[in-house]
């Protein structure tokens, strides 16, 4: 099947200033963006590629999603780019996905994100909990990712 290509920053603009992407990639923000490859998928939502630790993206949710769930999501992806960088491995499948260092880490760091922009823990329980997830996983997400999420 033939993919377009391109690279983060033709599809994210001024995602480079932005203080959450600073916070992963530091004073290499730019340096890492504009080498970071962008190839599309057509299933699921985001992933980062074990091979080369490129960012896979499904075209039509990058058309149909809701922003914000897109903007999280790229600051979950990219903090898998950060780890890739540091040569960990992605999908220990000694891990199940929720207890899964890397993606705890990666969660962790969305969700302080999202509370930074000012959504709800319901808000936030409902970005977390795709379709891919029970109800009970999501709940050991959270207690995994050791934020109170209070109710409301
Ligand atoms: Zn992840």
């Amino acid at each position: 099947m033939v993919s377009q290509k391109g690279t983060f920053i033709e599809y994210f603009i001024g995602f480079e200033k932005n203080s959450a992407v600073r916070g992963i990639f530091g004073e290499e923000t730019e340096e890492v963006l504009r080498n970071l490859k962008v190839d599309f998928i057509w299933f699921g939502y985001m992933g980062v590629s074990d091979d080369d630790g490129h960012l896979m993206i499904n075209k039509r949710y990058l058309s149909t999603g809701r922003k914000q769930d897109i903007y999280l999501d790229v600051i979950h992806e990219l903090c898998h780019v950060k780890q890739h960088m540091e040569g960990r491995d992605l999908f220990d499948p000694r891990y199940d996905y929720v207890d899964r260092p890397t993606e705890i880490e990666a969660y962790r760091y969305a969700v302080q994100e999202a509370k930074r922009m000012g959504l709800s823990a319901a808000e936030i329980r409902v970005y977390l909990k795709t379709e891919m997830m029970s109800n009970q996983a999501v709940d050991k997400l959270i207690r995994n990712i050791g934020m109170k999420l209070e109710e409301g």
